[in-house]
């Protein structure tokens, strides 16, 4: 463990895709870290990508690849290890994987986020084909169609207002007789003409084969089923950030997610947060690489700081 990095990166989405570019040009000594084999995080599953400036109409997956062979090309890429545990020892951070124990000075969490599941039949084998975790990147694949969101909070609410201006119907299905979203929002939601709320409603089960082509639910009152004619179904149950095994080393919000602002500082010096774990009012791959820049200048400004 003699070793010692200036710079540990742990993940390769689009956050840390952009901070291993950005190190690579600042000449910093890095480990880049990645669990799956795959780049790009959870813009992989995506269809397709509208809404990154500069190259539209182009899947997820393949922006993902088109970001790694960016990083690749000066040569960065992502040594395939699961961090099971990151050690602040104040000047030295220990990252723990299976196989070895790394050091470092700086560390960048890249480690992203994760909708939250239904877990009900059709939902994973569906997945880019009619069911979607995000209505802002794939609501416009759904003009004139009618789509079903699922969930009762502001990303719910806000999902339905968005899809209610491309969509010909929007179903909100949420499983109590009262919404979580803020009430400005709500008061949004009933002045919309195509929205329907079914109250006291769960899905069952997405039906459809290589495309969705309804959504079986359920009425928690009734016990009655039925099945609701849809194009899309938007599921918008939470996001997951994934700090579990971060949380003990600096401060998170009320939700898990790392406390940090555009300089993406955390409360832990020289542990620098970013992408989608963090407290941020936007999560998208636009952010995301803005992030990962970021933590970089952040962690050079530390380095010379702290030398
Ligand atoms: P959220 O507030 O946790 O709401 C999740 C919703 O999904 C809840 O209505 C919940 O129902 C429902 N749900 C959870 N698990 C479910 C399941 N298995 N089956 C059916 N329904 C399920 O999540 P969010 O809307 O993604 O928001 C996350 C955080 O970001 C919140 O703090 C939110 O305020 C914030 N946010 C803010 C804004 C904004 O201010 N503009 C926008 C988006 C998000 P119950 O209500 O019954 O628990």
């Amino acid at each position: 463990m003699s070793e010692i990095y200036d710079l540990i990166i742990i993940g390769a989405g689009p956050a840390g895709i952009s901070a291993a570019i950005y190190a690579s040009r600042a000449r910093l000594h890095t480990l880049w870290l990645e669990k799956k084999f795959a780049q790009g995080g959870q813009v992989v599953n995506t269809y397709e990508v509208d809404n990154y400036p500069g190259i539209p109409e182009i899947s997820g997956m393949e922006l993902g690849e088109a970001m790694a062979s960016h990083a690749d090309k000066l040569g960065m890429c992502p040594v395939k290890e699961n961090v099971l545990s990151v050690e602040d020892e104040g000047k030295i951070k220990i990252v723990r994987t299976k196989k070895n124990a790394y050091q470092s000075r700086t560390v960048i969490l890249a480690l992203g986020a994760e909708h939250r599941t239904l877990g009900i039949p059709g939902e994973e084998e569906l997945s880019g084909m009619g069911v979607s975790y995000c209505a802002t990147c794939d609501g416009a694949f759904y003009k004139d169609a009618a789509a079903a969101v699922v969930g009762g909070g502001n990303t719910a609410v806000e999902d339905a207002l968005f899809l209610s201006r491309i969509c010909r119907k929007v179903y909100l299905i949420h499983r109590r007789e009262e919404l979580r979203a803020d009430r400005i929002l709500q008061e949004r939601l009933n002045a919309c003409g195509n929205v329907g709320i079914l109250w006291n409603t769960v899905p069952v089960a997405v039906e459809g084969q290589d495309e969705v082509t309804g959504l079986k639910i359920r009425n928690v009152k009734t016990e009655e089923e039925q099945l609701l004619p849809v194009d899309g179904v938007f599921i918008a149950v939470g996001v997951v950030p994934n700090t579990e095994k971060l949380k003990e080393l600096m401060d998170t919000d009320e939700n898990g997610y790392i406390i940090a602002g555009e300089d993406c500082v955390t409360t832990a010096p020289g542990l620098f947060a970013a992408g989608d774990l963090r407290t941020k009012p936007l999560r998208q791959v636009v952010t995301a690489v803005a992030d990962g820049a970021c933590a970089v200048i952040s962690a050079q400004r530390y380095l010379l700081q702290n030398s």
